[in-house]
C-alpha cells in the first residue's frame, strides 16, 4: 500500500466513524452579467440561479432561474445544469435583455422535455403604461415558439417525431401572473422554498424578488430603482427593495457606476442612468436593510470596457476596486461580489 493510498483510506475512516450531517444549502449563481442590450467579451445576459437543496446532493433538490438573458442555456451548461431541471423561472421585466434567453430554453425543453413536467414562468400580469403601450409577459410566453412555427421548423420537426407536443415550447410553459404591489406577496412555493415580489420601478410590470430556504433568503432586485425616477431624491435605488432585502443573506442587483452620470463626459443618457441604482447608493441600501453579501451584476459598464454600447468610459474600463470602491463609499461593510459570470456564492446553514 503506497502513502497516497494509506492516506486515503486513513482519511475514509475517519469520515465513516464521524459522518458530517448533509445541511441545507442555497447558492446563487450568476448566469449572465451583462448590463443592457450592448454585447462585450461574451458575457450572456441578465440572469441569476439560485438553487436550494442540502450540501449532501449539492444544493440539488430546487432549481429557479431569474431571469433568462441571452445565453442563458449555454451558461447552465457550463454548471452541469440542464434546462430540463429548473422548476421556475421569474422575470422581474420584459426587456429582451432580461428575457429572449426563455426563446431557445424553451425550444430546448420541447425537444427533448416534450412530456413535461411544464416550466413555471412567473411574473406580472400585463402591466399598462401611460405611454399607451403595455407590457406582457403572459403574450410573450404564449408566443415564444411563433417564429419558428412560422418558418416551419415546428411542423418539419414533428413530421419525424410527434412525440413531441403539438402546439410548440409555448404548451411547455405554465406562466404564472400576479399583480405586484407595494406589499411582499408569496407568489411562489415549493416545499421548504418561497419566493416572494413586491412592485419595483424600472418600466411598467418591473417586481423584485425574495427566495427564503432554511439555509438562507435571497434577494434578486433586478433593474429596480428610485420611485423619483431623477434627483432631488435621497438615494437612487428602490424603498420597495430596501423593505424586501431586510435581514437577506444575499442581495443580487443591477448596478450602475457613477462614472456614466452626469457629471462625467461619457454623453450616457441623463434618463437611463437616473433609472438604475448606483453602486454607492446599493451599498448604503444594503448596509441600512443588514444585508450580508451584495452581489452586483447587470454592471453598466462592464468592467474592462472602454464603452458602453456607444458610450466612451472616461479614463477607460472600470476596474473592481473602482465598483467595491463605490459600495463601500455608500456605507456597506458586508462582502461584495463584483459580478462576472457564473460567479457564485453558496450559505450553508448553521
Ligand atoms: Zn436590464
Amino acid at each position: 500500500m503506497n502513502r497516497t493510498t494509506k492516506a486515503s483510506l486513513a482519511t475514509a475512516l475517519t469520515m465513516l466513524a464521524a459522518p458530517v450531517a448533509a445541511a441545507p444549502c442555497v447558492e446563487v449563481t450568476l448566469t449572465g452579467t451583462q448590463g443592457g442590450p450592448p454585447v462585450f467579451m461574451g458575457q450572456a445576459g441578465s440572469g441569476t440561479l439560485v438553487r436550494y437543496g442540502d450540501t449532501e446532493t449539492g444544493c440539488s433538490d430546487v432549481f429557479l432561474q431569474f431571469d433568462t438573458g441571452r445565453g442563458t442555456t449555454q451558461q447552465l451548461s457550463k454548471i452541469g445544469v440542464p434546462v430540463g431541471k429548473l422548476n421556475a423561472v421569474f422575470f422581474t421585466h420584459i426587456h429582451s435583455d432580461h428575457s429572449e434567453g426563455l426563446i431557445d430554453m424553451a425550444q430546448l425543453r420541447w425537444h427533448f422535455n416534450s412530456k413535461g413536467p411544464k416550466l413555471d414562468v412567473v411574473c406580472s400580469a400585463d402591466a399598462p403604461s401611460p405611454a399607451g403601450h403595455t407590457m406582457s409577459c403572459s403574450k410573450f410566453t404564449s408566443s415564444i415558439g411563433d417564429a419558428m412555427i412560422a418558418s416551419g421548423e415546428m411542423a418539419q420537426r414533428l413530421a419525424e417525431n410527434p412525440k413531441r407536443l403539438a402546439g410548440g415550447p409555448a404548451d411547455l410553459l405554465n406562466t404564472v401572473t400576479f399583480t405586484p404591489t407595494e406589499q411582499v406577496a408569496k407568489v411562489w412555493e415549493q416545499g421548504d422554498v418561497a419566493v416572494s415580489a413586491i412592485r419595483s420601478t424600472h418600466v411598467p410590470g418591473h417586481a423584485s424578488y425574495r427566495v427564503d430556504t432554511p439555509a438562507g433568503s435571497v434577494v434578486i432586485g433586478g433593474d429596480a430603482g428610485n420611485d423619483a425616477r431623477k434627483p432631488p431624491r435621497a438615494s437612487s435605488t428602490s424603498a420597495q427593495v430596501e423593505l424586501l432585502a431586510d435581514g437577506a443573506d444575499i442581495l443580487v442587483h443591477s448596478v450602475i457606476h457613477p462614472v456614466m452620470g452626469p457629471d462625467g463626459t461619457s454623453g450616457f443618457p441623463p434618463p437611463i442612468y437616473f433609472r438604475q441604482s448606483t453602486a454607492t447608493d446599493l451599498g448604503g441600501l444594503s448596509q441600512r436593510a443588514g444585508v450580508g453579501h451584495l452581489m452586483l451584476t447587470h454592471l453598466i459598464p462592464p468592467m474592462g470596457a472602454p464603452r458602453q454600447g456607444p458610450y466612451v468610459i472616461e479614463g477607460g474600463g472600470l476596474s473592481e476596486a473602482d465598483y467595491t470602491d463605490a459600495v463601500q463609499a455608500g456605507g456597506f461593510e458586508g462582502d461584495v461580489t463584483v459580478g462576472t459570470d457564473l460567479a457564485t456564492h453558496r450559505i450553508v446553514q448553521q
